[in-house]
């Protein structure tokens, strides 16, 4: 489990980060809080001649207000977006689902372009050379078969980043830049929904900023997931909830999910479900029922795919009513 080798570069500015990564494509991967990707280094399922380490760029990290809402870079660590006020108090449901994510010391030096860039996961991926090579390899990585679909031809690895989901309830937006200039996207965009190819980053791109828009701000939020160790795993189920509320009513309200597809998602037809209504009992019910449907985990995991849906399914409703009671 040693790191294979590599040239570290580290530049000091975006321009200078841009140009590195143009010149080096395909040989260079991006290194910010390193959190995953050193370990999935050591598991040598990336072994780059050069290392980008974009920890020396000051302008990609901070929390800033702006006419339209708030800006983060893409370098803040989730501790800092865990504690921001501004974020607190107007994004409630990306704090919350920041705070989940692993432990306090992985917070401090994991990033939010880091989490949304965050590479897929399954049990027959995640785990060293030997363990792979006497096991098999698969399509994501070394093979040509599926462990857990065989005789498909596509890979299921499973998005298990907690805060996208919230960032999907809030109606957020990407920039990456490159040396041809900055693009920005809605988030949902990003995601291919495939388990390997799974984002649409070129390979000379960054992403630099994450945009909340004004019109999302003050919206109730919750977070709820299931992990097999409370104190630091990724999720294998995860939702997030998003409510503005009006006179005791649902003005808008948004629900994604995580760690059952490939990509996190919003639930189609929770908006519609929830809009206009008073929540209850039974309405919580429902968009529980949507999101499980939503959700389509397969064997990419130690816990079945029958017991994360529902789960999906509970924590769904339990996270509607707990944002309703906020
Ligand atoms: C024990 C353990 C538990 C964990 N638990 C969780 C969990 O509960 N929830 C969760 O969501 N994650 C979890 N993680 C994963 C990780 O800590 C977080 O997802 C973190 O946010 C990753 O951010 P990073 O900055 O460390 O990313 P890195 O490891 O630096 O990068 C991750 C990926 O994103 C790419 N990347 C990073 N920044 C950029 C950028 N600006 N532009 C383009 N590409 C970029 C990298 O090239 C790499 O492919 C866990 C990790 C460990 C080791
Ligand atoms: S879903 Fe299939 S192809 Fe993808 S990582 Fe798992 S075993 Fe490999």
């Amino acid at each position: 489990m040693s790191l294979p080798e590599f040239k570290l570069l580290r530049p000091r500015t975006v321009t200078e980060a841009m140009e590195t990564l143009a010149g080096h494509s395909g040989n260079i991967r991006v290194l910010a809080g390193g959190t995953d990707l050193i370990p999935s280094m050591r598991q040598k399922l990336f072994e780059p001649e050069y290392v980008l380490d974009l920890r020396g760029v000051a302008e990609l990290a901070g929390i800033y207000r702006s006419e339209s809402g708030v800006i983060i870079g893409a370098l803040t660590t989730l501790r800092a977006i865990e504690k921001s006020p501004i974020l607190r108090e107007q994004y409630p449901v990306l704090t919350e689902a920041a705070a989940t994510v692993a432990s306090p010391v992985l917070r401090n030096m994991g990033t939010i372009g880091g989490n949304i860039c965050l590479d897929t996961r399954c049990l027959w991926y995640n785990q060293s050379l030997t363990w792979r090579k006497g096991c098999g390899f698969c399509i994501k990585k070394d093979g040509d078969l599926c462990h857990v679909a065989p005789g498909g031809t596509k890979c299921w690895a499973a998005f298990s980043g907690d805060t996208p989901p919230a960032l999907l309830c809030l109606g957020a937006e990407i920039e990456m830049v490159s040396p041809a200039g900055a693009r920005r996207i809605p988030l949902h965009e990003f995601y291919t929904g495939l388990g390997d190819n799974y984002r649409k980053l070129k390979s000379d791109e960054i992403v630099a900023r994450v945009f909340l828009p004004a019109c999302s701000a003050g919206y109730r939020g919750v977070y709820r997931k299931l992990r097999v160790r409370g104190s630091i795993d990724y999720p294998l189920a995860g939702v997030a909830v998003a409510i503005k509320r009006s006179n005791g009513h649902v003005a808008d309200a948004r629900v994604a999910i995580t760690a059952v597809n490939p990509a996190p998602v919003l639930v189609s037809g929770a908006t519609d479900a929830l809009n206009g209504k008073a929540i209850d009992e039974s309405i919580a019910e429902a968009v529980g029922d949507l999101a499980a449907k939503t959700a389509k985990p397969l064997t990419t995991s130690a816990l079945t795919p029958e017991y994360r849906r529902e789960m999906i399914r509970v924590f769904t409703k339990r996270a509607v009513l707990a944002a309703a009671a906020n």
